[in-house]
């Protein structure tokens, strides 16, 4: 297969002309949206033949499919370097079909449009780099390893999602599947992290960002109601209503966040960049350890982002109170979205809110919290031998990138593999500007072709650089890893 920057560019447009939007729902697939998918999974057959001659198919949920290329070393040693589980998603988030101009969108969402600019040779359009920009990437180094007469020494598997962005069903289904096949990936890289500048004011290099854990998620209900026995008409308002209550549990939330914490994969981040960082900064982050409780206090105030990494994060997003303007609320209800640290847990984070809402509230009012769901944080994955196989195959393909572990803020398919493999790596090896890290679930989400050729290269050296470990024998690996 070719491997220049217009024959990438050109697939990657045929797989966003396949709008392969997100079923919004659990049930299953209308036959509208089947169909798209269908026709997406028959592009996929076309354009790598070998990986669909050569791979065991399986239809995993809805729309998924998991690919299983065989090892042919047998048996390999549990400690050692064993099987992968790579991962890309097939579904975009919506974007206009059709009336898309004023909109936003410089071309077409689903049109593939290609041009050269001032970043050379570039693919435009929904999923260019979520997820469909990383799934060309995969499959094309794995296409032409296996043209090459490459076989695994211990298992592949690749799994290509067919709703992460809604409920990640399939993944789920295909974890089930690993599970009663008795596969325990040695270590599995999903979406994520990519190759991105300025993430911390001053860097003067590419740092390449892998999500070693991943925060928890929760969703909570915060009720306040009133004495059911008062009045409620409108005219005759009570000195404390329960809209009010409700208005004063959110003004707390908002003052008393989460306790910030630097863990582990804080500390490896900022005093992995800290050489690349100018100034006092840089100074203060290459100290991370030594200055924490001051570093914790200046971090949250440097955007939401770095808020984010470093404590549990309140978001209060619907409310709901009375349903006519005559009438008091005997109700009041705010929702309440958590992203959980990942050195905290979804209870503690509840029993925080509970606190903080039941003082704020005052008396003569009842308040209720609710979970609504919740997932908990990942605990953060080895950095082993497994981490420096990431390592190298970044530096075959960035060199000039600095590698750093990071804490993941939003949640990712790769979740539903946790209790499956303890070495998740997420992590996108393509490059995005901070406009490109806007576009993903934006408008004008867009890859350039030089990132695509440098994305082949990481997913062959991972493939190729993995199977290269697992040719040589124990001891060899553990010396080597020493
Ligand atoms: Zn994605």
């Amino acid at each position: 297969m070719t491997h220049d920057a217009a024959a990438l560019a050109q697939r990657l447009s045929a797989m966003v002309r396949v709008p392969t939007v997100t079923p919004l729902t659990k049930d299953p697939l209308s036959p509208e949206t089947a169909s798209v998918f269908t026709a997406f999974q028959d592009l996929l057959r076309e354009l790598y033949p070998t990986v669909f001659a050569v791979a065991e198919v399986s239809v995993v949920g809805r729309a998924g499919l998991l690919l299983h290329l065989p090892g042919t070393g047998g048996d390999p040693d549990p400690a050692g370097p064993g099987s992968l589980l790579l991962m890309a998603h097939q579904d975009v988030v919506p974007a206009p079909a059709e009336d898309w101009e004023g909109t936003g969108w410089t071309h077409p969402p689903f049109a593939g449009t290609v041009s050269e600019g001032e970043d050379g040779l570039t693919v435009h359009g929904r999923g260019a780099l979520d997820d469909k920009g990383a799934l060309l990437v995969l499959l094309e180094a794995t296409e032409d390893l296996l043209a090459e007469g490459w076989r695994p020494r211990a298992d592949v598997h690749l799994l290509l999602g067919g709703d992460e962005e809604s409920y990640g069903a399939s993944a789920a289904a295909a974890a089930e599947e690993l599970e009663r096949r008795n596969v325990r990936p040695w270590l599995v890289v999903d979406e994520g992290g990519a190759v991105v500048t300025g993430i911390v004011p001053g860097l003067t290099t590419n740092a390449a960002v892998v999500g070693v854990a991943e925060k928890g998620l929760t969703t909570l209900q915060v009720t306040v109601s009133a004495d059911p026995r008062k009045p409620a008409h409108a005219s005759t308002p009570p000195r404390r209503s329960a809209a009010g209550g409700l208005a004063r549990a959110i003004l707390a939330l908002e003052k008393h966040p989460h306790p910030v914490h630097l863990d582990d994969v804080a500390l490896r981040m900022f005093t992995g960049l800290a050489p690349h960082v100018p100034g006092l900064l840089g100074r203060a982050l290459a100290r991370t350890d030594r200055l924490q409780p001051f570093l914790g206090r200046i971090l949250p105030l440097a955007g939401p982002e770095l808020a984010a990494m470093v404590r549990t994060t309140t978001a209060v997003t619907m409310l709901q109170a009375s349903p006519a303007p005559n009438m008091l609320a005997a109700t009041a209800r705010a929702i309440v979205n958590m992203r959980v640290a990942t050195w905290s847990s979804v209870s503690e984070a509840t029993a925080h809110v509970d606190n903080v809402v039941r003082r704020a509230v005052g008396r003569g009012l009842h308040v209720d919290v609710q979970v609504l769901e919740g997932s908990e944080p990942t605990p953060p994955s080895p950095m082993d031998g497994r981490w420096d196989a990431i390592r190298t195959a970044i530096a075959a393909a960035y060199p000039d990138a600095v590698v750093i572990p990071y804490t993941m803020l939003a949640a990712s398919d790769s979740r539903h593999l946790a209790r499956l493999a303890p070495a998740i790596y997420r992590f996108s090896p393509l490059f995005m500007s901070t406009a490109q890290r806007a576009s993903v679930h934006g408008v004008d989400e867009r890859v350039t072709a030089d990132s695509l050729l440098r994305g082949v290269r990481f997913y062959r050296a991972l493939l190729f650089g993995h199977d290269d470990a697992s040719r040589r024998g124990p001891r060899e690996e553990a010396s080597a890893t020493s």
